[in-house]
């Protein structure tokens, strides 16, 4: 009896995972079409500088409507293609129109930079990472108003050939952040043993500031850590006038959220940074 219902959970496994890995391949023949269709595309979230107050850079974020108008976000297909192995085929799409988007920022007068996400699985390939920098070179956009954004486990992973072509895309000129910065293991000692230019704390770190003490308290502490290691720090998931003021007080960099504005299609920044100035 005792085998046979081994055996049965055996199958019942199987068949689960057989699904899932059906589940997963719709997704990316869908999106592999997707890609095809031009149902991909960019929207903006713009950032600011505490120093100046202006808009110094924005976050390139990749959206995905489907053939039925469905928005699919990126929370659920990104973690697809990256088991996948389409992210590579998706990262690449995004820094090229990232790299169009941004020579037609610079025509209109606004010299900012721009920011893009990559997974750790895009790391893991020299010959793409000269890819990219040969792109952003074709497109004549200097090198340092890119900045890449990688998670926090990447960098604790310990991953040497990543590590290494990370090491290398900053050589070359490009700007690193630490993303999500706050909700892994994060350990500030990392900080020290990765040369990075940014770290951006994850909403959930401010999500109670400023009543939460606790969160106050922490914030002042990496706040201090990363000026005394020459890091500048950009709180993400700003979404209120108080935790707006109290990063200003705290004399963090950089912010970006809600309160600031949502991510915005091209034509919309444009507009955006428009008004801004004024
Ligand atoms: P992320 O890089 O941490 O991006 C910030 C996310 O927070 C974005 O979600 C943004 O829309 C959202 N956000 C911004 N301000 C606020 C706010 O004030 N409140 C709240 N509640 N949320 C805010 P989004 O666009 O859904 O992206 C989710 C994640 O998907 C990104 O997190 C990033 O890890 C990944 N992702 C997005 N685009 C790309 C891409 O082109 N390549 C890769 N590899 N990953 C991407
Ligand atoms: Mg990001
Ligand atoms: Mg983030
Ligand atoms: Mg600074």
């Amino acid at each position: 009896a005792a085998k046979t219902a081994g055996r049965r959970t055996h199958y019942f496994f199987n068949d689960e995972l057989r699904e899932q890995t059906e589940r997963q391949n719709a997704i990316h023949n869908r999106m592999r079409n997707g890609l095809k269709q031009h149902e991909f595309y960019l929207v903006y979230q713009p950032i600011v500088d505490f120093s100046t107050g202006k808009i110094s850079k924005c976050e390139a974020l990749l959206r995905w409507q489907d053939e039925n108008g469905n928005h699919i976000s990126p929370a659920e297909f990104i973690p697809v293609a990256e088991r996948t192995g389409l992210i590579h085929e998706l990262g690449q799409f995004v820094l090229e129109q990232a790299c169009i988007d941004w020579t037609l920022v610079h025509k209109s007068g606004y010299p900012i930079e721009v920011s893009i996400n990559r997974s750790e699985r895009e790391l893991n390939d020299m010959e793409a990472a000269k890819q990219w920098l040969s792109c952003i070179k074709q497109h004549n956009i200097p090198s340092s108003s890119i900045t890449f954004e990688i998670t926090e486990s990447l960098l604790m992973s310990n991953k040497q050939r990543q590590l290494q072509i990370l090491h290398y895309l900053r050589s070359q000129g490009v700007q690193l952040a630490i993303d999500d910065f706050g909700t892994g293991y994060s350990s500030m000692n990392y900080l020290q043993r990765y040369p990075v230019d940014y770290l951006k704390i994850d909403r959930s770190f401010l999500n109670h500031a400023p009543d939460d003490r606790i969160q106050v308290a922490l914030l002042d502490a990496l706040l201090r850590v990363a000026r005394a290691l020459d890091i500048d720090v950009i709180a993400e998931g700003v979404e209120t006038k108080q935790q707006w003021e109290l990063l200003q007080q705290q004399q963090c960099d950089f912010a970006q959220g809600y309160f600031i504005s949502e991510p915005l299609p091209l034509k919309e920044l444009l507009e955006f940074l428009r008004r801004w100035q004024f």
